[in-house]
């Protein structure tokens, strides 16, 4: 299943850093693209469930889906791609084409704060 080798991966780098910072990671920040989107309650299912025995266990994970962004043809501008528009937002020319949707990023992992 996509999600579970997904899971695998984000608990590998973040295993990876808690090790590097040696700390305890509470929560990170996922972002994904539309088309690839993975379905984010079995991501979460996926990672707690491989995550347990581990350092990551326990900690909270959000995802952010970003939008698809075209390129117009007409001037020269990016923008968020619409369903509903199906056109550059900037001068509604509607010859434009899609950029690649952006892969799955870990953003940022936040780690328990010592207090000793
Ligand atoms: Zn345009």
């Amino acid at each position: 299943m996509h999600e579970t080798m997904v899971a695998k991966n984000l608990l590998d780098s973040i295993s990876a850093e808690a090790a590097k910072q040696k700390a305890r990671p509470i929560a990170a920040l996922i972002s994904c693209g539309t088309f690839n989107a993975v379905n984010d309650e079995v991501l979460l299912f996926a990672f707690d469930a491989i995550a347990k025995g581990t350092v990551c266990y326990g900690m909270k994970l959000r995802i952010e889906h970003k939008s698809i962004q075209g390129k117009c043809s007409g001037c020269g501008k990016k923008f968020d791609f619409d369903l509903t528009r199906s056109g550059c937002t900037h001068c509604s020319c509607d010859k434009f084409d899609l950029l690649p949707d952006p892969p799955l990023l870990l953003e940022e992992i936040e780690f328990e704060e010592d207090d000793e």
